[in-house]
């Protein structure tokens, strides 16, 4: 049993941890110091000295700005990317009032009160090929759907209301002035603002400015974020394993990611674990990236040189975060390049990199919606777990004969087992203080949305 409530309490977190988010430089976070007097027992996760998520996720967007670079692009080389001003349309959309119908182009006021009105048809409005003549008094025009109503009408009578002989069209009394017809500028007004700054853009979106006519676009450059692995036991692809050694995986996930992210990406490979190289590569990363990103040695009892090598070559913390997995994290800034120490394991990489990195880097690239898609789903799977941290367990989304939507485990948890991110399509989110999930329960889902 947990013998102090307010250590399974995310709301007593909060409050103390706000008192320290208010501390003028964030950057000097103790990570040491005790903010919940509680003691932890064997039977929960908890550590008092560890950071709530959404604390670190403050502080991260506390510090990221976004890129002041920007350039226009065409179009179709904008996709993907951020629009830096407001895009407002120059024309009407619809350009011109049109008929909604197949059908008959008359003036409003020939519908009769009672009985029947008979006009003469004195030609055809095509789409793309207007009648260009004034309709008068007893007229109509026969009109297509997409096509401009010509001078003279205001209504469109559908063809399957009217009796036609040769070119006399009759029809009744029960229709309205200006039904069937879409007025110019109903879509969108002429000067109207139609994606705004802060945007990513879409498929649509570009669609939507070519239907405007509008070519190309302001948007901001594209973030250059440097990455590498540390770890003496890590092998690039192609070298022979020897005992101990493995294969460096999180370049690969890192790259996957960054890439459908939209960043200009600069691999910097593997550092062993050499103080003068460690050194090196991040004085050298720092010099062309707006954000430096490593995975390993950020953990306690790591042997290697990244600790060391931080504390002098930037401003970083060292933070312990509640979660799971990817509790130790790295963050701060070398130079002017925004930091980033993800966990060495090739789980934590990913989850961190989604939660922590993923709209730090859309912050960046100057994105102003950045909300990942939370569901409640029921999960038909039993799911262990210790209060005291949010764990991230990979799930996989599915429909059941019924049809229903529910979320049910991916495999094994461990967060080496790289196996199971990619079977899985969501995270389920379990919150600090959850003891597990028995099937049937509803619990939140992060789906990965492509990014994974
Ligand atoms: P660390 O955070 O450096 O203590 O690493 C934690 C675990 O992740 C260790 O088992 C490492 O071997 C493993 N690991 C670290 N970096 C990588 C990598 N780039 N690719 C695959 N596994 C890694
Ligand atoms: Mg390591």
């Amino acid at each position: 049993m947990l013998k102090d409530l307010s250590a399974i309490n995310p709301n007593v977190t909060r409050i103390v941890s706000d008192i320290n988010y208010i501390r003028p430089k964030f950057l000097e976070y103790p990570m040491n110091e005790t903010r919940v007097h509680a003691a932890a027992s064997c039977k929960d996760d908890y550590d008092p000295r560890s950071l709530p998520v959404d604390i670190a996720l403050e502080r991260i967007e506390s510090v990221v700005a976004p890129i002041t670079g920007f350039e226009t692009l065409p179009i179709r080389s904008a996709l993907d990317r951020v629009l830096v001003q407001d895009v407002d349309s120059k024309v009407d959309v619809p350009a011109h009032t049109n008929s909604a119908m197949d059908g008959y182009a008359i003036k409003g006021t020939q519908i009769p009160a009672k009985g029947t009105q008979e006009l003469t048809m004195i030609g055809t409005s095509w789409a793309g090929r207007p009648f260009r003549n004034e309709v008068g008094k007893n007229q109509c025009v026969r009109i297509m759907t997409g096509a401009v109503m010509p001078a003279g009408t205001d209504t469109v009578i559908m063809q399957e209301h009217v009796e036609l002989e040769g070119t006399r069209v009759r029809f009744n009394a029960n229709h309205k002035p200006g039904q069937n017809v879409r007025q110019a500028g109903e879509d969108i007004a002429q000067g109207a603002v139609v994606l705004n700054a802060g945007k990513r853009l879409t498929p649509a979106d570009i669609g939507l400015l070519a239907s405007l006519g509008i070519g190309e676009v302001v948007v901001r450059r594209r973030p250059r974020v440097a990455f590498f692995s540390t770890g003496d036991e890590l092998r690039s692809l192609g070298d022979p394993l020897e005992e101990g050694a493995i294969y460096d995986s999180n370049r690969y996930t890192l790259y996957g990611m960054l890439t459908r992210l939209g960043a200009d990406i600069i691999d910097m490979g593997v550092i062993r674990d050499i103080r003068e190289d460690t050194f090196s590569a991040f004085q050298e990363a720092a010099k062309s990236a707006d954000v430096i990103i490593t995975s390993g040695g950020v953990s306690v009892g790591e042997a290697d040189y990244v600790k060391e090598t931080l504390d002098r070559v930037g401003k970083i913390n060292f933070w312990k975060v509640a979660m799971k997995p990817g509790r130790p994290l790295a963050f701060g800034r070398i130079d002017n390049a925004y930091f980033f120490g993800l966990p060495g394991n090739p789980v934590s990489v990913m989850v961190t990199f989604y939660i922590f990195v993923q709209p730090a880097l859309r912050k960046l690239m100057g994105e102003t919606k950045i909300e990942n898609l939370l569901l409640r789903l029921p999960c038909h799977s039993k799911l262990r777990k210790k209060p005291g941290r949010v764990e991230y367990q990979r799930g996989i989304i599915e429909r059941d004969e019924q049809g229903h939507y529910g979320v049910s485990k991916a495999g094994p948890q461990g967060s080496g087992i790289l196996h199971s991110m990619t079977t899985s399509n969501c995270f389920i989110v379990l919150p600090m203080e959850s003891a597990g999930v028995e099937p049937g329960t509803k619990v939140e889902v992060l789906p990965f949305q492509g990014l994974i």
